[in-house]
């Protein structure tokens, strides 16, 4: 990818009204722009108090805002180049006349995540820390933000080089070995290939382990709610949710819509899918929103189904009511019947007398709990934690991307296929060819070996102004 030597600016700050408002500048000309604007001479790394004007003209009728410019110098700058902001006051009437300013006296309109984008290519960061700034802004969740806080200052980026050295050494030492088959003594039989190999298995399995935590941190894992009405579903949800989210009646087909709700549980997002109340009707209205649950409960990761523990009816003849009901499709019928990804939930304790409890079987799990009182409910949050693979570690986590998670796993897959070569064949060109390329899919996350088609994807999904 070519870094453009042209000069961008952007509005950096958000949309809409605020105390300040900020317009960067980054390339060779930023300097020369910003002064046409505040005729001041910036000295770097100090902020100078100065007025800003139009037309390139200062005088009162070209008074255009007051506030401070800061020049960093490149290649001591976020983007590795000259650099200004701008600050002013944050009004979008303001801002988009000072950024019209800049544009007219010679700067470029940023694309998404150009200044990013040239932070990368000036080497600045890598591009796991560039895309850490994106998630760092975007974070749902205080714990969410400092995982990606960890990620743009290094802590997965140093472990993937951590992990790159110890393949470029082992790799050393297999090609060595390969090209002088002659030597007395049979280098990959050794033990030293076999062991290096395993310690990396380790180390990369551990990363991604902690990869795919910050991953599930980030973006949440999807939970769907059904039973039949009157089960407590929407009750059930609310409880979670900590606010009346849904409206609870105790009429019949209340809840007739999908209804997805945000929220967290010790940061980790939950993206709730409340259903409409599974059952044949008549009702148009209420048809529409069964067919739609039942799209959802197919994507959901895990199914919430809720009971009243006070009804006689047995489990299995619940869920075979479930099952029985008038087009439902083949994949959830499987799963109900099969309780892959299911979790039962016996509601209305405080009714039925039983007491809260969580019971795990090796085919699924069932909690006895009350959505009135909220009795059971911390069982249900801690299994829900489980699901989605969130350990209660104390240990530093990164935010990680479902690439980075493709490119670990891919890398993990060949490293292991090398293993096997190794073990059964001592086919040490084969376990070369798998570390060379476990490599490149290492070095893809970091940015080293990376296509521009890739970096532009990446990069264009950026806001404007990072
Ligand atoms: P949905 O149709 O499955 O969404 O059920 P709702 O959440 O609307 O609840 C139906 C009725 O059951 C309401 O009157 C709720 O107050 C009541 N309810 C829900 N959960 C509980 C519970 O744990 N205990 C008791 N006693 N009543 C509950």
């Amino acid at each position: 990818m070519q870094l453009d030597t042209d000069t961008i600016a952007a509005i950096a700050t958000p949309k809409g009204k605020g105390g300040v408002g900020i317009i960067r500048l980054s390339g060779p000309d930023a300097l020369t722009i910003s002064n046409k604007i505040h005729f001041t001479e910036l000295k770097a790394r100090y902020a100078h108090f100065c007025s800003f004007y139009q037309n390139e003209t200062k005088n009162n009728e070209n008074l255009l805002d007051e506030g401070l410019a800061i020049y960093f110098k490149g290649p001591h700058s976020f983007t590795g180049e000259d650099v200004v902001e701008l600050q002013g006051h944050g009004g979008p009437v303001i801002l988009d006349a000072l950024l019209n300013e800049c544009i007219n006296a010679g700067a470029r309109v940023a694309k998404p995540g150009e200044f990013s984008e040239r932070a990368y290519l000036n080497d600045k960061l890598d591009l796991a820390q560039a895309e850490a700034i994106a998630d760092l802004i975007d974070s749902s969740s205080l714990e969410a933000a400092k995982n990606a806080v960890r990620s743009l200052q290094g802590d997965f980026s140093n472990k993937i080089h951590a992990l790159v050295k110890s393949m470029t050494d082992l790799r050393i030492y297999v090609e060595a070995a390969i090209d002088f088959p002659e030597e007395e003594i049979d280098f990959l039989n050794d033990g030293h290939v076999a062991n290096s190999l395993q310690i990396i298995i380790d180390q990369l399995s551990k990363v991604l382990q902690s990869a795919h935590q910050g991953r599930v941190m980030q973006e949440g894992i999807s939970i769907a709610i059904i039973g039949k009405p009157n089960a407590g579903k929407s009750s059930l949800l609310n409880a979670l949710a900590g606010h009346d989210a849904a409206i609870v009646t105790n009429i019949e087909g209340t809840t007739r819509d999908v209804l997805k709700e945000k929220i967290l549980i010790d940061g980790l997002p939950l993206h709730i899918i409340d259903t409409a109340g599974l059952r044949d009707t008549n009702d148009t209205v209420e048809k529409i929103g069964i067919e739609r649950a039942f799209i959802a409960i197919e994507e959901a990761d895990d199914v919430l189904i809720v009971r009243d523990s006070n009804n006689p009816q047995s489990l299995e003849e619940m869920l075979n009511d479930l099952i029985a009901i008038e087009g439902l499709g083949h994949g959830i019928k499987d799963k109900i019947k099969a309780l892959e990804h299911i979790t039962i939930i016996n509601n209305k304790c405080d009714k039925s007398g039983l007491q809260p409890k969580i019971e795990e079987s090796p085919q699924h799990t069932e909690i006895t709990l009350s959505a009135k009182n909220g009795e059971g409910i911390e069982l249900l949050r801690q299994h829900i934690k489980g699901v989605a693979g969130i350990l209660n570690q104390t240990e530093g986590q990164f935010t990680a991307r479902r690439r980075h998670l493709t490119a670990l796993d891919n890398a993990l897959n060949l490293v292991n296929e090398g293993q096997q070569q190794l073990l059964h064949s001592g086919a040490g060109e084969l376990l070369a060819e798998d570390l060379r390329q476990a490599q490149n899919f290492l070095s893809s996350i970091t940015g080293e070996f990376s296509s521009d088609d890739l970096l532009g994807e990446i990069f264009s999904s950026f806001c404007i102004g990072k």
